[in-house]
């Protein structure tokens, strides 16, 4: 692998403008996550980028894009990272849509920085990071799927549905609900209370949109 800045890593038949269209994603991505956070606090993450369906299969496995906190090997890969990373198949993501990506997986190492070892739910999760990276793109997304996110098994309904991508937004619309109806210091606090040890709906409450 090539590396295109510190710890960014890119197949070595990525064109030139490839890696500066990956480069430019990667700045624009701390952009995002440093304003809506205020500040990055977390280590900044390994990131691998494929462009080949061979370099999918033996780092990334199973996803397209997503962030493994530990160095566990993915699902049906053969690398194991040893160290927080991205892995991203660009290609698999058109236009603005790769760049978009890495915002939304960059958001979950951001957010998993905060609460640390406290657990928040998966929806919480997909939903700041949904909202944060502006991907996927909601703006047709409007329908309800999900009837309670607080007994519904999100993983399942995202993977059992062609509507994973509405349930993301439809998680987006609810911490954004929360976030416009509480503040963002409320949302800082909140994901430091669970690093303290606090139950997640203790402090989050009542979901708005239900
Ligand atoms: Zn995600």
């Amino acid at each position: 692998m090539l590396a295109i800045c510190d710890g960014v890593y890119v197949e070595p038949t990525a064109t030139a403008d490839d890696q500066l269209a990956l480069r430019q994603s990667v700045a624009g991505a701390y952009t995002t996550v440093t304003k809506f956070y205020g500040e990055f606090t977390a280590p900044h993450p390994q990131m691998i980028f494929c462009q080949t369906q061979a370099c999918r299969a033996y780092f990334i496995g199973s996803y397209a894009g997503v962030y493994s906190p530990l160095g566990f090997k993915l699902p049906n890969a053969t690398y194991t990272a040893g160290k927080p990373t991205i892995f991203i198949t660009y290609t698999s993501f058109v236009g603005q849509a790769h760049s978009l990506t890495v915002a939304h997986e960059l958001t979950h190492t951001e957010t998993l920085y905060r609460y640390g070892g406290g657990g928040v739910p998966s929806w919480f999760n997909e939903g700041i990071a949904t909202l944060v990276g502006n991907y996927p793109d909601c703006t047709s997304q409007t329908a309800n799927y999900v009837a309670d996110f607080r007994t519904a098994d999100f993983e399942a309904a995202v993977a059992d549905s062609s509507k994973g991508d509405a349930i993301y937004c439809q998680a987006a619309r609810e911490t954004n609900a929360w976030i416009t109806a509480n503040g963002k210091p409320k949302l800082i606090d909140l994901l430091a209370g669970v690093k303290a040890g606090n139950q997640f709906y203790t402090l989050y409450g009542n979901l708005i949109n239900h």
